[in-house]
């Protein structure tokens, strides 16, 4: 008995034995490698340009090699306890700070976020990338919180999908890259509606801060849009803010300057032509959608803006509202991707309709809404998107508003004809829209 635990310990011991000196072997590597870093400089006047690029790669492979062991190793810490141990219990990033001081200058939270993340399955991929050396620490740290916000607003299927797209895109074009994503990501991969839900939220953070006024007169704005403000403002100013010539010499403004012009010009315009029927100004929007996608109004599938504007992308709602008056001209794509022509007259209400329209409702349309007609858009009551005609039996006026207000819970509108004259009257239940053209296209079937 004593002789076979006397054994069992000897060769616990050598097998400690063996492994602490497998360590050692690497530790002394690594100090060494340190030490060929620290002497490189009195070398390199031997290098020729190709032997000097290519120093700068290994040297760069050893950056990222250090950075992700300094993760192994502070995931390592974490998953014995070291980091809260001893007499003055440390956060894991005081930890990290403590024993590698580097980080006192920024990048810890991240050492330790990808740390944590390494006990994660869920983003297994992020660690494997981490540990082979293609996906820097620090772009892993924005893969990771990216990843957080997003995964859980996309389907269950694609979400491996998605995480290896972010880290592809990560260590590719850098981690910046990976951020502007968000939306098309949102829009390909997302739940049912979650880039519209998304868009809509996004309303909530809409504002123009109170002038800040510094000792020469300068008035320093902070304006914060959401997708769709930010396509109609860009939509207005490209034009107007196109560097102008004059006499053939060159216009040397920087285009901060004349974006900021442009935009007193834009309101000087709005504020004089405040008499109805001058609106003839109003921005155009140029954008590409599938009838598909326009008819079938909510889906995670989103819009993108061509034109001045190229790239944002616009829930399908959005459009579809937006299409309701002038402020876009969509491009409608067939299924087998050819231009169907809705043109703008038979989207858009003459003059002539309008200034009638302004007649018959006077304002906003919405229960207890007084904003002026001159300010509001033509509404379909059918939508457009749907087949409405562009009639005047067909139309409301709508403040901005109340139009995204009717979009958004597909409220349905009626003309209602009494003594009084013709007034529009709207169901306030969510999705009354939805029932209201069941029933229609039940009695009249396409
Ligand atoms: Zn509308
Ligand atoms: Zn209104």
């Amino acid at each position: 008995m004593e002789n076979s635990e006397a054994l069992s310990v000897d060769v616990c011991t050598v097998w400690g034995m063996a492994q602490g000196a497998e360590l050692d072997e690497r530790l002394a590597r690594i100090a060494a490698g340190v030490e060929a870093c620290r002497g490189l400089g009195d070398e390199l006047w031997r290098a020729g340009s190709a032997q000097l690029e290519q120093v700068m790669g290994d040297v760069d492979a050893m950056v990222v090699a250090g950075e992700a062991a300094r993760v192994v190793v502070t995931a390592e810490a974490i998953g014995r306890g070291e980091t809260g141990a001893g007499a003055e219990a440390l956060t894991p990033v005081g930890w990290v700070r403590r024993f590698a001081p580097s980080t006192k200058a920024g990048g810890a939270g991240q050492v330790v976020a990808v740390a944590q993340a390494f006990a994660v399955a869920g983003v297994a991929p992020v660690k494997d990338a981490v540990l082979s050396g293609s996906l820097p620490v620090r772009s892993a740290a924005v893969v990771l919180s990216e990843a957080e916000k997003l995964l859980p607003l996309i389907t269950q299927e694609a979400r491996p999908t998605v995480l290896d797209g972010l880290i592809e895109v990560a260590a590719t074009a850098g981690p910046r890259e990976c951020r502007r994503l968000r939306p098309t990501l949102l829009a390909t991969y997302g739940v049912d509606g979650e880039l519209q839900r998304e868009q809509d939220a996004a309303k909530r953070f809409v504002s123009l801060s109170q002038p800040f006024v510094d000792e020469m007169g300068l008035a320093e704005y902070r304006l914060v849009l959401d997708p769709e403000g930010k396509a109609v403002l860009e939509a207005a100013l490209g034009p107007l803010s196109a560097p102008a010539p004059v006499d053939g010499e060159r216009d040397l403004r920087s285009s901060d300057r004349r974006r900021g012009e442009a935009l007193v010009t834009l309101v000087r315009q709005a504020v004089s032509s405040a008499e109805p029927g001058s609106r003839a100004t109003k921005a155009q929007l140029f954008v590409t959608v599938d009838l598909e996608t326009l008819r079938s109004g909510l889906r995670g599938a989103g819009v993108t803006v061509g034109g001045p504007e190229a790239g944002t992308l616009l829930a399908p709602e959005t459009v579809r509202r937006l299409a309701c008056d002038a402020t876009i001209i969509p491009t409608v794509m067939g299924a087998a991707g050819a231009v169907v022509d809705l043109g703008r007259d038979v989207r858009l209400f003459t003059a002539a309709q309008s200034k009638r329209l302004w007649l018959r409702d006077q304002h906003c349309t919405y229960p207890g809404c007084d904003m002026p007609a001159h300010w509001s858009d033509a509404h379909h009551l059918v939508h457009w998107a749907d087949g409405g005609p562009t009639d005047l039996s067909n139309a409301a006026l709508l403040c901005e508003r109340h139009h995204t207000v009717v979009h958004t819970r597909r409220y349905a509108g009626v003309l209602v004809e009494d003594d009084t004259g013709t007034r529009v009257e709207w169901d306030r239940t969510v999705d009354s829209y939805d029932r209201l053209l069941a029933v229609q296209s039940a009695r009249e079937p396409a």
